[in-house]
């Protein structure tokens, strides 16, 4: 794919995940010449090791519980174990059939891809295996990395997402070390598996981001499904042995398993790359950025992971989007952090976007309105047989600011969810329009009926 002959861009990328390769397909639309270099693969973390193989292994690990529990439904079926190589077969087979079709849009965009580490040798340069490659403008998308705590080694069994990805075998017993969004997705998989597991998390609660009622309604799904946690506590040591892994807390208290997964966040990916050395500002690793996604080095901007903020994929597309159309001088509009929809693949899901019932609180005193409207009045979520709820909080006689869910597939609510947040809708606006029957969706429809004073299926 590489173009020989090409070294000099309109827009060069140094990175091809989702913020680089966005940013890359929408120059490419804009007819801009663009250079995107990657030393892997195309579509970067999300593609090849984060949202697209995990989800693969939740939706396993869905039909999993389905066979598990089929006799419920009247359906008499036999769980007779999990074959995980033919499970990592689907999963890549998913991953496999979206990277050509990524390659093959990269090509036909004549978007020059260009394999080999780069490093960012001047303000709008960057060396790539010997040859320099230069850009009118420069984007910086060189993604994350899965961090650990100095003094616990990756290896062995004691692993990040990376190597838990490739394991061909069902652990009998994992500790999870942090109850964030990886951590609990990967307790959500390995339960439905079979496995016997704990989440270590050191703030008190699982998912400490979400809203509040979302943690505790993760909490108590989890206690039901039998997922063990201890909140609160922090890890103090690990060491690891031919019988497994043994963990000690700093409450003195030990726990042994067959793995450590470590999952206690992600670091930028910036070091050794030339960038604090060609002068751009950084802070502990991070690329600051302005609200234009601008870096301090003229014409050098950055994306995705790699600046302050949510790490999800649609904000790298967001980013790379948006930066494209700015140096088209476009002048596109960008959505907040805030009001990025977030959703945690687990069983039960959670989804959100906009602000927390505390957060809205704490900007707007008691001018803040919230209402949870609970699936068990829901004829969809019924069926499926899932708890969960969906909440509001709506700034007082204004805009709902905030939706918060939990629930078997609630991520699928999270389409309109954010259109209704960053609409700035009203309860009545939504109110007004229909939620067909029987869905899931019917529950978003009922949260705001309820909210604007005519409830159907709820309780005033
Ligand atoms: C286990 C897991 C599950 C996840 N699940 C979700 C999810 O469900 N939904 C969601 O929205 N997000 C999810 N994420 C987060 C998501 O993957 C990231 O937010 C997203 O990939 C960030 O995109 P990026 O372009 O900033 O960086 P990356 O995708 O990390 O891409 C950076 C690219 O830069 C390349 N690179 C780095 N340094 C160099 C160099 N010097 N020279 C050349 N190339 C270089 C890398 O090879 C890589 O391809 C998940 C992440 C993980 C780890």
């Amino acid at each position: 794919m590489t173009s020989a002959d090409s070294t000099s861009f309109d827009v060069l990328i140094l990175g091809g995940g989702s913020g680089g390769y966005a940013c890359a397909l929408r120059s490419a639309e804009l007819g801009l010449t663009v250079g995107l270099i990657d030393k892997d693969k195309l579509g970067g973390t999300c593609l090849h090791r984060g949202c697209i193989p995990t989800k693969a292994l939740l939706h396993a690990a869905e039909v999993a519980d389905s066979s598990r529990e089929s006799a419920h439904f009247g359906v008499n079926t036999t769980l007779q174990g999990i074959d995980m190589p033919k499970v990592n077969e689907y999963r890549d087979g998913v991953v496999g059939r979206l990277y050509k079709g990524l390659q093959g849009l990269v090509k036909s965009r004549d978007v020059n891809f260009i394999e080999g580490e780069g490093k960012l040798v001047g303000p709008n340069s960057i060396e790539v295996n010997g040859t320099v490659y230069t850009g009118k403008n420069v984007v910086l998308a060189t993604g994350s990395y899965a961090k650990s705590i100095p003094g616990l080694e990756i290896t062995g069994k004691i692993m990040t997402s990376d190597q838990a990805l490739d394991l061909d075998y069902v652990p009998s017993s994992v500790i999870v070390l942090g109850g964030g969004v990886i951590g609990v997705e990967f307790a959500s998989v390995w339960k439905s598996f079979g496995s016997d597991v704990t989440i270590v998390e050191g703030l008190p609660h699982l998912v400490p981001n979400e809203d509040e009622a979302c943690s505790k309604a993760l909490e108590r799904a989890y206690r039901k499904r039998g997922i063990n946690f201890i909140l609160g506590t922090k890890f103090a040591s690990a060491t690891q042995d031919a019988n497994g892994v043994h963990v000690t807390l700093e409450d003195g208290k030990t726990l042994d398993a067959d793995l450590l997964l470590v999952a206690i966040g992600r670091g930028p990916s910036t070091d050794g790359m030339g960038y604090e050395a060609q002068g751009v500002a950084m802070e502990r690793g991070w690329v600051l950025v302005d609200d234009r996604l601008r870096t301090n080095v003229p014409n050098v901007y950055a994306v995705g992971d790699i600046t302050p903020g949510l790490q999800l994929a649609h904000r790298g597309f967001q980013h790379g989007i948006f930066v494209a159309e700015e140096i088209a001088g476009m002048n596109p509009i960008m959505i907040e952090d805030i009001n990025i929809p977030k959703v945690t693949y687990c069983e039960p899901e959670v989804a959100s976007v906009g602000m927390t019932e505390a957060q809205a609180k704490a900007q707007y005193g008691e001018d803040v309105v919230a209402y949870e409207y609970n699936l068990g009045g829901n004829g969809k979520s019924q069926i499926l047989g899932t708890a969960g709820f969906i909440k509001l909080v709506q700034k007082k006689d204004g805009p709902v600011i905030g939706i918060h869910m939990v629930g078997s597939r609630v991520g699928e609510q999270i389409g309109e969810a954010q259109l209704i947040v960053n609409w700035e809708a009203t309860p009545d606006d939504v109110a007004a329009l229909i939620h067909a029957h029987p869905t899931q969706n019917e529950a978003m429809g009922e949260a705001h009926l309820a909210l604007a004073g005519k409830p159907l299926h709820a309780h005033a």
